[in-house]
């Protein structure tokens, strides 16, 4: 395929980062995830870090016109030039219309938008469940991974944190946020052919096998 430009949906917690980064080793293609972009500049403490912070730590969205700027300064660069793939954004219908004109500019176009499709129910149960060892910052989960050091003993409860924005009142705030502002992107994609829906329910491997199966049909339909 000449170039792939791939854009990953999905609620919070549907698996979509795990996904991509199993993707970016697989098509050797950047990757790009504005969550991990703007987490990285509040850890930096840099201008835009500051900007970013006080919406992120809520649940809300960070203002399109910051986001924009971050994804549009990454795919006019030369890494990008056989593809990418974005996670997180476009997050908004601005967002995509954004993207669309950015790649219009560049006489390139999105390749497909892949929705990974989690229920609400689901992902409290996911992100919810999740624990953060204070010790070393390890990752556990109640349900799927319980936390134990290596010798299998419990971490007691206060070691545990639980992050800003896995508690429930901001999993449900990002819930309401994605289906507000976020799902109405997988009509958009939808209404211009774009669009390839997964079951995010399923295991990670089954997923990915999804993804690669889709992968593989938008080569094929390239070449006829
Ligand atoms: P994520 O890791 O994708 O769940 O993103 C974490 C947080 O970063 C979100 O809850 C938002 O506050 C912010 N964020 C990430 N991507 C975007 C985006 N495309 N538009 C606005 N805010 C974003």
């Amino acid at each position: 395929m000449s170039e792939l430009n791939l854009v990953l949906l999905g609620p919070p917690g549907s698996g979509k980062g795990t996904q991509a980064e199993a993707l970016q080793e697989e098509l050797q293609l950047p990757y790009w995830a504005t969550g991990n972009i703007l987490r990285a500049a509040v850890e930096e403490g840099s201008g835009l870090g500051l900007e970013a912070k006080g919406f992120m730590d809520a649940g809300d969205l960070v203002p399109d016109s910051v986001v924009v700027g971050l994804i549009g300064e990454r795919v006019t660069t030369r890494e990008a030039s056989d593809g990418f793939i974005l996670d997180g954004f476009p997050r908004t219908i601005p967002q995509a219309e954004a993207l669309d004109a950015e790649m219009e500019r560049l006489k390139r176009s999105i390749t497909a938008a892949i929705l990974i499709d989690v229920s609400d129910d689901e992902v409290v149960r996911r992100l919810g469940g999740r624990r953060l060892w204070k010790r070393n910052g390890r990752i556990f989960h109640v349900e799927f991974d319980p936390p134990v050091d290596d010798d299998g003993n419990p971490v007691p409860d206060s070691e545990l944190l639980i992050r800003d924005d896995d508690k429930p009142d901001v999993i449900r705030r990002r819930l309401e946020l994605y289906h507000a502002k976020t799902a109405p992107l997988i009509e958009y994609y939808d209404d211009r052919g774009l669009l390839r829906r997964v079951d995010g329910s399923r295991t990670q491997d089954d997923v990915a096998g999804r993804i690669s199966a889709i992968l593989a049909t938008l080569a094929m339909e390239d070449e006829l």
